[in-house]
């Protein structure tokens, strides 16, 4: 590109504003939507450390990670989006890594760990998402491989 803003920046820029306009709506009129999935496209292969978790192999594809916020929605996902942040929950250690992007967003009124289990997907690293997880999830991020 050479111009000084990657293509991470570039999509982010535009994409950020859309989703959260839609999302903004969604949660105005109906609040039973606490759940939200991010669907991240991972462009090249790579080793990301994942917190306390350790460090783990991550293929290229996209990868869905299904998470909740009982209150503000939109802020957690405002957060998802910020391209630079303080790394607590380990979805941050993987959106931090610059080969990752956000394509999607959804919201549901599902309870997140049902969702995830309804979610197809192949569990790459365990408790990833899952300290908190009383359901057996087993991970909340799911790989969907290369679409
Ligand atoms: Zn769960």
């Amino acid at each position: 590109m050479g111009s000084g803003v990657s293509a991470r920046e570039l999509i982010s820029a535009v994409f950020v504003m859309n989703v959260l306009d839609t999302l903004r709506e969604q949660v105005t009129n109906n609040k039973a939507l606490t759940t939200y999935q991010l669907v991240i496209k991972l462009s090249a292969p790579g080793s990301i450390e994942i917190g306390q978790l350790g460090e783990f192999w991550f293929p290229a594809g996209h990868y869905v990670y299904t998470g909740s916020a009982r209150r503000n929605l939109l802020a957690r996902v405002q957060r998802h989006l910020q391209l630079q942040k303080t790394c607590r929950w380990h979805i941050d250690y993987f959106l931090v890594h610059l080969d990752t992007c956000i394509v999607d967003i959804r919201s549901s009124d599902t309870p997140e760990c049902r969702l995830n289990q309804q979610q197809p997907g192949k569990i790459l690293v365990p408790r990833f998402g899952a300290s908190d997880c009383r359901q057996g999830c087993g991970s909340h991020l799911k790989y969907l491989g290369t679409l």
